[in-house]
């Protein structure tokens, strides 16, 4: 079995609110005892609802963002104790894609300074050797070395998320953090990205955390899932194993929103909204939605059981 590359435990992650109407501050629980590892070479998933974490968590593992208390741990360093020199390494291995290609490329830039830019900054590479490497990860993703002159708003969004992909790649990191890296674009061109991702898998054994709310795209693209609730992991599992044999209610009513073409297929919906992180209901977290509700299911947390197919659920005690 592959080695972890990122190992989370006990993590929380919570931010004060704005005060509200009487004046007192509320707390939001974004991220709720996440334990998680993400293995070498492997596309690991993230799905849920908006709002149930999954970028907070993205963002703390790339230390955008500060934990309450837990740790992640990156090649086995605690990435929140490390000092400077080491976090400069981090930031070059760990690489980050936006949901929005429009928003992170500055468009002040030429796609020539915007991809020499972290390579100046990281590196002491010679200045030919920069230009070497910005023109080798250009054709990487499959733009043409003609358009490093150019400025993004002459380039279409695929090809923007490509120039943002490039820009990921050319510190040569271990493992690229993928945020909704489609869900900004045309329907039309999200495969050739999604094509792209998993080309970049299979042929430099990246290890990816894909953070998404499409199912389509993760069962395309992942080797493994993990369902997010109210800042909880509910289920992971293998993908196959997922979608073909789902047991959490909640990621069974994801995978029921997905839509298909039999139109016999019982559907269970999900009734009402995600309650506010500010005040996560008692017991389980799904209690106020879920069909299959028992008297305990309000008092009592059920715990993780372990194994390659895991879920947080009484009805699998
Ligand atoms: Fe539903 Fe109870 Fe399972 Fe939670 S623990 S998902 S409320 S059956």
């Amino acid at each position: 079995m592959e080695k972890a590359l990122v190992k989370i435990n006990n993590l929380f992650v919570e931010y004060k609110s704005n005060k509200n109407i009487i004046g007192g501050e509320k707390i939001i629980h974004a991220v709720n005892n996440v334990n998680l590892e993400i293995k070498k070479g492997e596309i690991l998933a993230i799905a849920g609802e908006s709002g149930c974490g999954k970028s907070t968590l993205a963002k703390t593992i790339l230390k955008l963002e500060h934990p309450k208390s837990g740790e992640i741990l990156f090649e086995n360093k605690n990435v929140l104790n490390l000092n400077h020199a080491e976090v400069q390494e981090f930031r070059q291995k760990a690489q980050m894609v936006f949901q929005n290609p429009y928003a992170s490329l500055n468009p002040k830039m030429k796609i020539i300074d915007i991809l020499k830019e972290p390579l100046e900054i990281n590196t002491g590479y010679t200045k030919s050797k920069i230009e070497e490497i910005v023109k080798e990860k250009i054709k990487l993703v499959g733009l043409d070395e003609n358009c490093l002159n150019l400025y993004p708003h002459e380039f279409s969004g695929g090809q923007r998320q490509r120039i943002a992909i490039a820009r990921a790649l050319v510190l040569d990191p271990e493992f690229i953090l993928a945020d909704e890296p489609v869900s900004a674009l045309d329907v039309s061109i999200q495969a050739q990205i999604i094509n792209l991702l998993k080309e970049l898998k299979e042929k430099y054994k990246l290890t990816f955390l894909l953070i998404t709310h499409d199912m389509s795209v993760i069962k395309y693209l992942a080797d493994r899932v993990a369902v997010m609730y109210l800042g909880e992991i509910i289920e992971i599992g293998r993908t196959e194993d997922i979608f073909n044999f789902p047991l959490h209610p909640y990621t069974k009513a994801l995978l029921n929103a997905v839509p298909k073409f039999n139109k016999q297929d019982k559907k269970e919906i999900l009734k009402g909204d995600l309650p506010s992180s500010e005040n996560l209901p008692n017991g389980c977290k799904f209690h106020t939605r879920c069909p299959f509700v028992m008297d305990k299911c309000k008092k009592f947390e059920p715990v993780e059981k372990g194994g390659t197919h895991n879920v947080k659920c009484f009805l699998y005690e």
